[in-house]
């Protein structure tokens, strides 16, 4: 397995790192924003309007994709990368935060997660190893361990239960998942606990993992409070591999959990929020419905390359209220060309060391001050 999955931690700035992940199906530049595609699409894009972004990898869902079409109907299409026509590295999560975010009646033992789906009602049996099973048949580059995940707040005794039962959990993926051309990461789960942060930091550390991620996090507590956990949870883990944090989050939260150590994140914010008129800039978001921009004739961006800032913010406004369904693909684009490029800029400010100073400058653009590292 060695080789084969490789992280070169390249230069640090100011907590944050550069890096590359190279993985089989091509390297990943980090720190790395990763578009997802929840159902083997990333919405309204075709997979061409998504690499020209400046993605390198992207996300598929493995409770979504074993409903439907079924991870069986997927191999039988060549696979998530055959069939979705991506032909770099794709990271799939495990189920775990879906099970428990959108499965009906779910309930979890030591062997499972059982729960219904929430398309028929059909009973579903998500086991540490059909997981693994499942992420094997989609294909991906990146499998990602099951894992326990509770809604916060929640009681120290539940949060050292879900954290307990998911570093078993990740032990028995560790075995399940034999294939060296996919990776395994595991998941650092332990509420807003500094403690239990460490203690499962350091348990999963010991274990033999392509890559660590900090789960658990864009549930409900406020940001300063998620800062200082990806904060303190990487500080235990282990320098020469990448970290991802889960579905995170807005542009901010990329630039002040950059400046914490971590390399990879995921979310549906560029994607969900270019379907609803909104866009992401240097000035802070802009909503396209608003009448203020009627008769603009100024792009959303001026040096943005997207197919959005071709046009102005006039047409823009004219697309939504006409309910034309380009005005959600012009924006997504824009939304997932934002985010690539803050990546971009984020990873050339580290190479010239002068990180802090990148990341105060967008920060106080979009309204805010940065939160000091604890
Ligand atoms: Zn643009």
């Amino acid at each position: 397995m060695i080789g084969v999955f490789h992280f070169d931690l390249l230069q640090q700035s100011d907590g944050a790192r550069r890096g590359v992940f190279h993985t089989p199906r091509g390297d990943v530049q980090t720190p790395t924003f990763m578009p997802v595609g929840t159902v083997g699409t990333v919405k309204g894009l075709t997979i061409d309007q998504v690499a020209a972004t400046g993605a390198e990898i992207i996300l598929g869902n493995t409770y979504h994709l074993r409903l439907r079409p079924g991870h069986e109907t997927v191999a039988k299409l060549g696979g998530l990368h055959a069939m979705c026509g991506w032909e770099g590295p794709i990271l799939t999560d495990s189920g775990g935060f879906q099970v428990f975010s959108l499965g009906a009646l779910n309930k979890v033992t030591e062997q499972a997660a059982t729960f219904r789906s929430h398309l028929d009602g059909a009973k579903i049996v998500l086991t540490p190893e059909h997981s693994i099973e499942i992420q094997q048949a989609l294909g991906s580059d990146i499998a990602m361990v099951l894992d326990h995940v509770i809604a916060l707040p929640a009681s120290a005794a539940e949060v050292e239960d879900a954290l307990a039962r998911s570093i078993r959990w990740a032990k028995r993926c560790r075995e399940a998942a034999d294939r060296p051309e996919q990776a395994l990461f595991a998941i650092v789960q332990g509420g807003l606990d500094p403690v239990l942060r460490q203690q499962c930091a350091t348990e999963l550390a010991s274990m033999p993992f392509e890559g660590y991620a900090v789960g658990g996090l864009s549930v409900g507590e406020t940001p300063e409070e998620m800062y200082a956990t990806a904060g303190v949870t990487t500080r235990h883990l282990p320098a020469e591999k990448p970290r991802y944090l889960m579905g995170v989050g807005t542009p901010r939260d990329l630039i002040e959990n950059i400046a914490r150590g971590i390399d990879m994140f995921d979310c549906v914010m560029p994607t969900r929020n270019g379907r609803n008129a909104l866009a992401f800039t240097d000035e802070g978001p802009l909503k396209l419905r608003n009448a203020v921009h009627r008769e603009d004739l100024r792009p959303i961006m001026d040096d943005c390359p997207c197919l959005a800032c071709r046009h102005s913010r006039g047409y823009l406004r004219h697309l939504f209220n006409a309910g034309e369904m380009l005005g959600p693909i012009l924006l997504s684009h824009h939304n997932l060309m934002y985010y690539s490029r803050l990546m971009q800029q984020a990873r050339a400010a580290i190479e010239q060391d002068r990180f802090a100073e990148f990341a105060n400058s967008k920060l106080r653009g979009w309204g805010y001050e940065p939160v000091p590292c604890g």
